[in-house]
């Protein structure tokens, strides 16, 4: 096989994935605020993450994930400053806080369920560790931490380095504000914030430093230990992470150990997708959701596809073109494998083995997946190996794209869009008597029939060469 190597954004290279325990091998990744309906951007991050847990598998590891779920603790600002997420997403919209974070939670976890995301080992929620969080606090307090009327804070300059995962002190420096007044470096960061007086939260807990919340960082620091060990592999989030969050992790993981080790090895960071008319931010009131794919009458692994297409350190651009083109690509695939499986067994042609080489060499080369894609494409179109090989040669490229290829039915791609007035029994029985007056001669009436579906939404599409009968 051919060498395993991760882009580490700790050292900005590429280095050969050597994991702690090959009997396990550990993976954390930062999870969603259940504040609101994921996003395609967040989507793409776990797209991502998936991607790289199959890999791991694929290439023989066992794998320990764990996505923990934020339902407390995250601001408006990354800058620490600003409201609890949640408790803004709260008051605004009159709801109690406990169950916008279960409806949220339950609709990523069916967006990660839409596209074949398999679900990591732990979910642990934010609000199931406050105990713990306090803990690790307490721990850290007289060595790293000071106090403010504001809370508790983490003084940066306590640990060696800090900053170094974003390259932060001289770069963005400047852009780092300090918002809270007191703090000793405009970096310093909240462990604990103390509920301000009258201030009116719907989430908070007792203290030593008082009534109020946990800072958001904590809670990786603590959960990732937890789940996976003081030492544990990778550690996965959006670009944006590589800033302030991660680091601030970084710092916390020092202080509790009381050494320079930043926890994981390995810290990866999937890059943006990025949408030109703003549509990719949850403030924006209407913003892209899986649901809105599949509304469109777009299947969600599209979406996969369109992910899959882009390495996933290069930002994306989100287009409904773009998306359009990897549902064709998709089907044409899904088309591909149908018209395999219909051929009756030839004699045995050379083996696939050459193309899960190939499989191999690029997804092991920091997931280079816009690469293993044509190597698909090639494979399913090689006349000189077998049907019966190639699509058995498909069970290792769904291990690692999760495309479900050999599976996949070309009608489970037919999504019915929220607006579809015709039934599929209806469509059916309408093309059948249309076949009947076909046969018949009468054109006529084969045409009025091809218009009434028209009026209904569905296109007639008589020797399509992807061999769909008709489309909404
Ligand atoms: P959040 O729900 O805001 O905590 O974010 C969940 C994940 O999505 C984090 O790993 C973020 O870094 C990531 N993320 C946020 N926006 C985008 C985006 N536009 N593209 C890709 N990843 C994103
Ligand atoms: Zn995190």
């Amino acid at each position: 096989m051919a060498p395993l190597t991760f882009y580490n954004s700790l050292t900005r290279t590429a280095e050969a994935f050597r994991p702690i325990d090959p009997a396990d091998v550990r993976l954390y990744s930062c999870g969603p605020t259940v504040y609101h309906y994921a996003h395609l951007g967040n989507l793409r991050a776990y797209v991502f993450t998936d991607t790289l847990a199959r890999v791991l598998r694929w290439r023989g590891y066992p794998l320990t994930h764990v996505i923990n779920i934020t339902d407390v603790g995250h601001l408006t600002s990354d800058a620490d400053a600003g409201d609890d997420k949640m408790e803004a997403r709260a008051r605004d919209t009159g709801q109690d806080i406990w169950a916008i974070a279960s409806h949220y939670t339950a609709a990523f976890k069916r967006n990660l369920d839409d596209l074949n995301i398999r679900p990591p080992a732990h979910f642990p929620l934010a609000t199931d560790h406050i105990a713990e969080m306090i803990a690790f606090g307490e721990t850290i307090e007289a060595a790293h931490c000071y106090r403010l009327d504001s809370g508790l804070y983490f003084d940066v300059s306590t640990v060696p380095d800090y900053g170094r995962l974003a390259r932060a002190r001289d770069d963005h420096g400047e852009t780092r504000i300090d918002p809270v007044a007191g703090k000793r470096h405009p970096q310093d960061f909240a462990i604990w914030r103390t509920s301000a007086a009258g201030e009116n939260r719907q989430m908070e807990w007792d203290s030593p430093w008082g009534r109020g919340a946990p800072g958001w960082h904590l809670e990786c620091s603590v959960m990732s230990r937890k789940y996976l060990g003081a030492a544990f592999d990778i550690h996965t989030g959006g670009i944006d992470h590589r800033e302030i969050h991660h680091p601030n992790e970084i710092a916390q993981n020092q202080a509790f150990c009381g050494c320079p080790d930043t926890g994981a090895t390995f810290w990866m960071h999937n890059n943006f997708l990025v949408d030109r008319t703003g549509k990719m931010a949850k403030s924006s009131g209407e913003f892209l959701t899986l649901q809105a794919v599949i509304d469109r009458g777009v299947h969600p692994l599209a979406y996969r596809l369109m992910c899959l297409q882009a390495h996933y350190r290069s930002e994306m651009e989100f287009s409904w073109e773009g998306l359009a083109a990897a549902a064709v690509r998709l089907k044409r695939l899904a088309h591909a494998v149908a018209g395999l499986r219909d051929r009756p067994a030839g004699p045995p042609g050379a083996g696939a083995a050459a193309y899960r080489e190939r499989l191999d060499a690029a997804v092991s080369d920091d997931l280079a997946t816009p690469r293993a894609l044509p190597v698909l494409d090639e494979l399913l179109a090689d006349k000189t190996v077998s049907p019966a090989d190639r699509v058995a040669a498909l069970t290792d490229f769904d291990a690692v794209l999760g495309l479900d290829l050999a599976t996949l039915r070309r009608e489970d791609l037919r999504v019915r869009p929220a607006g579809a007035m015709l039934g599929e029994a209806d469509v059916a029985s309408r093309l059948a008597e249309r076949r009947e007056a076909r046969a018949a001669k009468d054109f006529a009436r084969s045409d009025a029939i091809r218009l009434a579906l028209a009026d209904g939404g569905v296109e007639v599409m008589d020797g399509d060469p992807l061999g769909w009968d008709w489309r909404l």
